[in-house]
């Protein structure tokens, strides 16, 4: 009986990551089916949710992407498999607003537990709350929360895995306020609009060329008016978001005699580290760049 109860639990976690490479690869050939009925799914909507939920997770539970590798988030499309595997998911942490692909499969599939981070973090219509670490520290409880309604056996350990991480995410967030303290007021100019919360957090001023969506294009009146704020300011560098939007990051720094510097949004997972390492190469690379106020 006893053997028989630790191979379910062994069988469990390890179907917990069956799912997961289907999820990352857009579902090869239906392998995501092959698991039975009682697989255990923890899903993600993107990057940063992802990496949060396997911190708190730990190492014997596997969390799947619904936003695949290198993808931009905010124009994720789910595959039938996909859709199909959320309706399965026992967990789903999510950020409502981001992905409407992920809002309206959720809503028809039902899952049966869902953190939407969109409910407890303090967000208006940008949705970037992670790049502030003191907003992204407020859902590892949450998750913990639910993981232990899922796998209630391992409830302290996921308790004690969401304490840690909001120590390191609240000792970040110190970093970034000492490190910005001589910064305060710098304007930081950026092409896609996602440091709005890090800039309001550490006292910068956010300029962005684009909008929110990475997507769209910035109208000749609003290079414009970017090239009228910024006049004078001694700008150093035009941040950079991603491969996409160097060229009107360079455009705009050629213009001004200005550098055109790479910023991460951590939207997708980074090449190398991880949500905090990536976050510290920020905060050099602003400490770098950014000009204090004259
Ligand atoms: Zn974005």
């Amino acid at each position: 009986m006893v053997l028989l109860t630790s191979s379910l639990t062994v069988a469990s976690l390890g179907l917990a990551g069956c799912g997961t490479p289907a999820a990352q690869s857009g579902g090869q050939g239906g392998s995501a089916d092959q698991g039975v009925l009682t697989e255990t799914l923890v899903l993600a909507s993107f990057y940063p949710l992802v990496w949060l939920t396997e911190q708190v997770a730990g190492p014997d539970i596997t969390v799947g992407s619904l936003t695949l590798p290198g993808a931009e988030p905010h124009d994720t499309e789910l595959t039938p498999a996909q859709v199909a595997q959320l309706g399965r998911a026992d967990l789903v942490v999510t950020l409502s607003g981001l992905q409407p692909a992920v809002d309206q499969a959720i809503a028809t599939t039902k899952p049966s537990r869902v953190v939407d981070a969109a409910q407890i973090v303090f967000i208006d219509a940008d949705p970037h709350f992670w790049l502030d670490p003191s907003q992204l520290a407020l859902i590892a409880q949450p998750v913990a929360e639910h993981l232990s309604q899922v796998f209630p056996d391992s409830t302290t350990d996921f308790s004690e895995r969401a304490n840690q991480l909001m120590d390191d995410l609240y000792q970040l967030d110190r970093e970034f306020a000492q490190g910005l303290t001589d910064l305060s007021g710098a304007a930081m100019v950026t092409t896609h609009a996602a440091f709005g919360y890090l800039a309001q957090r550490y006292g910068l001023t956010a300029i962005s060329i684009a909008g929110i969506d990475p997507e769209q294009e910035p109208s000749p009146a609003r290079l414009r008016q970017v090239r009228q704020e910024i006049e004078g300011l001694g700008i150093k560098a035009v941040f950079s978001e991603s491969p996409g939007a160097d060229k009107l990051a360079t455009a705009l720094a050629n213009e001004i005699g200005a550098q055109a510097v790479r910023l991460n949004p951590l939207e997708t997972k980074p090449d190398s580290g991880d949500y905090l390492t990536t976050m510290r190469a920020n905060l050099e690379t602003l400490r770098t760049n950014l000009v204090p106020p004259a």
